[in-house]
């Protein structure tokens, strides 16, 4: 007796699997709703708008390492390479206890988006291993973060995938990163990591390049719609390398740092606080409590304290439809990744404030990386200054190309730097076609 075959599922090129579905709330469902308010935007490009929403290739590796008290432990490390059409994969790497595959996929497709917005010739990638670091000690995080650049060094390479520092990594972690790799493959290859110490191929202005993007476009958008730098009010989330930097360069261009907020807690001062003494106390202490001289106050306030520019550069979905209302800024600054959700995002463009969004506000990172990458590859290097030039140039046309396709397709800033991203993404894609 023979069994006629069951019908086989229904298969559309456009059903996502499970694992690439938007789940609403985490970061990757947010980046699926912000590729389909652009996709009306991209004409005969839309064609391949589908490239967009799935990673082209995502790794997951176990990292084992012995602990320092005789004992294995198993950490779990992702690498994701959203997009290598208009180049090699590049983007950070973090460790945070709360990293899952779905954020680095997200985090690996904002790097697409940025790396094209400031047309450096990249596509995207991101890494992560889900560790709290502040638990582990120097040999510990050494040993974790050489395994995880061996498991990883299948696919990275100086023109392959070139991942640099992002949450809890530093120098430090990407000069063993670069080590291990170059170990590996019997040539020192300073080209695999950027965000390097400056005596091992680093760059100069690479550690403030991302502060210095972020004060940089907002300088201009303040032009824009006549905020006046001097004497504007700004409050700061993240006082590390994105938020510190860029709440330095505002105080000595006259403005009045009177809020930060870290994950020690959140301190005030209307009269504007004392930012390289704060940086400092932060570099003694780990975090702003206790700061001498300001006002501790609930963290939940800090998003309803007055000020002009809010510079939200910690981790994602810190601006919610539950504190966007109360926000008396006209300016936000995206220093983080996805820090805004698309809810409040609308809540803040209803109540005309400007959001100036990571993928254009925060590249000032990935443009000096590219320096850096240039650099390694040329054995020649250049001044701090011209370095500080070029990126302010770079950041400068990058902005005002977003602000003019906003105003002229009456969208967001957003969905501006999205449609000018992805169509560079895509007509790139077009352009290689399909092989094999
Ligand atoms: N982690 C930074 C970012 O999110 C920098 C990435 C890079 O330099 O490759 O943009």
């Amino acid at each position: 007796m023979s069994h006629a075959p069951s019908p086989a599922p229904a298969v559309t090129a456009h059903t996502l699997p499970s694992y690439l579905q938007a789940d609403n709330l985490g970061p990757w469902g947010i980046y699926l709703q912000q590729v389909d308010r652009v996709t009306p935007y991209l004409g005969h490009l839309s064609r391949w708008v589908e490239t967009l929403k799935r990673p082209k290739r995502a790794l997951i590796v176990d990292v084992p390492i012995e602990l320092d008290n005789g004992t294995v432990a198993h950490f779990e490390g992702y690498r994701v390479q959203h997009n290598t059409s208009r180049g090699p994969g590049k983007g950070g790497v973090r460790f945070h206890q709360d990293v899952t595959l779905s954020e680095v996929m997200a985090l690996s497709a904002w790097m697409s988006v940025k790396n094209a917005a400031v047309n450096v010739p990249y596509g995207g990638a991101k890494g992560g291993i889900r560790v709290d670091p502040k638990k582990l000690s120097m040999g510990e995080l050494e040993r974790m973060t050489r395994r995880y650049t061996s498991e990883i060094g299948i696919i990275i390479g100086p023109t392959k995938d070139i991942p640099a520092p992002d949450v809890n990594t530093n120098e430090q972690v990407m000069a063993w990163m670069m080590d291990t790799y170059s170990m590996n493959s019997g040539s020192t290859a300073t080209g695999v990591v950027t965000g390097k110490p400056v005596d091992l191929g680093g760059s100069l202005g690479r550690r403030e390049a991302t502060g210095r993007g972020v004060f940089t476009v907002g300088v201009e958008a303040a032009n824009h719609i006549g905020l006046e730098i001097k004497g504007a009010r700004i409050a700061v989330q993240g006082f590390g390398n994105v938020g510190g930097i860029a709440g330095k360069l505002f105080a000595e261009a006259g403005a009045r740092v009177v809020a930060v907020q870290d994950h020690g807690g959140t301190i005030v001062r209307e009269a504007g606080l004392d930012v390289p003494a704060l940086l400092a106390h932060v570099r003694e202490t780990g975090s702003v409590a206790g700061f001498p001289g300001a006002e501790k106050v609930a963290d939940d306030t800090f998003w309803g304290v007055p000020c002009d520019i809010l510079i939200p550069a910690a981790l994602e979905g810190q601006i919610t439809a539950a504190n966007a209302g109360r926000i008396q800024a006209r300016m936000v600054i995206e220093g983080a990744n996805g820090p805004t959700t698309p809810e409040a995002d609308d809540i803040l463009h209803e109540r005309n404030v400007l959001v100036l969004p990571d993928v254009i506000a925060n590249a000032g990172g990935v443009t000096v990386s590219y320096f850096e990458w240039v650099q390694d590859f040329s054995s020649f290097f250049w001044s701090e200054d011209e370095i500080n030039a070029r990126l302010v140039r770079i950041m400068k046309e990058a902005f005002g190309a977003v602000w003019n396709v906003a105003q002229d397709n009456k969208v967001s800033l957003r969905t501006a730097t999205f449609i000018v991203a992805c169509k560079r993404i895509l007509h790139a894609r077009e352009m290689r076609g399909l092989y094999p």
